[in-house]
């Protein structure tokens, strides 16, 4: 029962037809509403593995019961101790171009008993949905009836955040998320009629209307922005590539005794290891993704690059870090000489990036990333290199996406 009064609000456009068809018989009030012809699949959904798995298993995150109890109650207190980060002030619009869709409340014309728990966010399928603020992931799978692929992080200061309908969810579990961070892509799983995001915020599981907690109206600027750019015929809807490429289903992982055990990444010895000889097939066969044979831009904008020692020096003062191809998170830490607080991946083509003097890192060993991810923030520079069979590759030459603003 406590489900069902959750999801009716999921039902919005069906259950105005299904009006329609009860007020033309006169039977308006007495309507059941048949959800079993809607199916929450789908289901694309991350598999849960490494560190995020043994914090996501030891806290009880990512069942039906941490789901339903974010609905209906406050979070547990460990799950609100685990988020880290910190509460911004305000939250982040989380799809930049996403459009306002419908309001929270009492919103129906044709069924004012229902209320709408969240807001609707309007925009492309494939398009990218971010953390609007630092949490832990509490729920990424498709088991909330109505919700279908369906993320639910709690943030530092007990509030939820909930994100339904996505086409899939890029997060697990147990990961701690940075405000802005992707975690899934927009799309129409679940009762949904249209792709868009249904955005909730609840506070001790009571929905609370978000809108008021978004700095200025930033659904306003993303519907200018979208509209400016479809009048210029700039605007350019989300690649196939960045929603459909899954990674393949390997089956279980090996049997094992603990996460480390079963991944030998992680330590600074094995990455210089891998460095020195390159990777072995059964390091290769836990990465995930597309092979690439270039390399993305390594951050969101830049001034200026020159190559530094086996590098690339990219200044651009806390600029987003971006993964240039899909690839294994290998390391994360500052034991390596002269790269402050570096990022290692390992790429499917048995490449391997290195990201030294981060300000800011947003990933941990043992996750997959994709091309484009942010995966940490830059200090002043950025200190990009790129290793192949065991020697460092110039990555200039196999640079794409440099922006025209970058000085040489
Ligand atoms: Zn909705």
């Amino acid at each position: 029962m406590r489900w069902s009064a959750a999801l009716l609000c999921f039902a919005v456009l069906t259950v105005a037809r299904a009006d329609d068809a009860a007020e033309a018989s006169g039977r308006v009030r007495s309507v059941r509403y048949d959800y079993s012809r809607f199916s929450d699949g789908p289901r694309r959904v991350p598999r849960p593995r490494g560190a995020s798995r043994a914090r996501a298993e030891a806290l009880g995150l990512g069942t039906r019961q941490t789901a339903s109890r974010l609905l209906h109650g406050r979070p547990d207190p460990r799950w609100v101790e685990a988020a880290g980060g910190a509460m911004s002030e305000h939250l982040l619009w989380p799809v930049e171009l996403g459009r306002f869709g419908r309001g929270f409340g009492y919103v129906r014309i044709r069924r004012p008993d229902l209320r709408h728990d969240g807001i609707d966010i309007v925009a492309d399928e494939g398009a990218v949905v971010r953390a609007v603020a630092d949490g832990i992931v509490a729920y990424s799978d498709n088991g909330v009836r109505g919700f279908g692929n369906v993320v639910m992080i709690v943030h530092p200061n007990g509030w939820a955040s909930i994100y339904a309908h996505c086409y899939r969810t890029t997060v697990q579990p147990g990961w701690r998320v940075r405000r802005g961070e992707r975690i899934a892509f927009v799309g129409n799983t679940g009762i949904s009629r249209g792709p868009h995001l249904h955005f909730e915020l609840r506070v001790h599981g009571r929905a609370v209307n978000p809108l008021r907690h978004f700095d200025g109206r930033p659904w306003l600027e993303a519907y200018r922005t979208w509209r400016r750019l479809r009048s210029e015929g700039s605007y350019e809807p989300p690649s196939d590539h960045t929603r459909a490429v899954l990674p393949p289903d390997r089956g279980p992982l090996r049997p094992s005794g603990s996460p480390t055990a079963e991944r030998p990444f992680g330590s600074v010895t094995h990455l210089r290891a891998m460095l020195r000889r390159g990777p072995r097939a059964d390091e290769l066969a836990e990465v995930e993704g597309a092979r690439y044979r270039n390399v993305l831009w390594p951050l969101r904008g830049g001034t200026r690059a020159r190559r530094e020692g086996r590098g690339l020096n990219i200044y651009g003062e806390g600029s987003p870090v971006r993964a240039i191809a899909d690839g294994l998170v290998v390391y994360v830490g500052d034991e390596l000489r002269g790269m402050g607080r570096a990022i290692g991946l390992l790429h499917p083509n048995g490449w391997i990036s290195l990201y030294g003097h981060t300000a800011e890192t947003y990933v941990e060993v043992g996750q997959q990333v994709q091309r484009g991810e942010w995966i940490a923030r830059s200090g002043p520079h950025l200190h990009f290199q790129l290793r192949a069979e065991g020697g460092a590759l110039d990555p200039v030459p196999l640079l794409v996406q440099v922006p025209g603003a970058v000085a040489w």
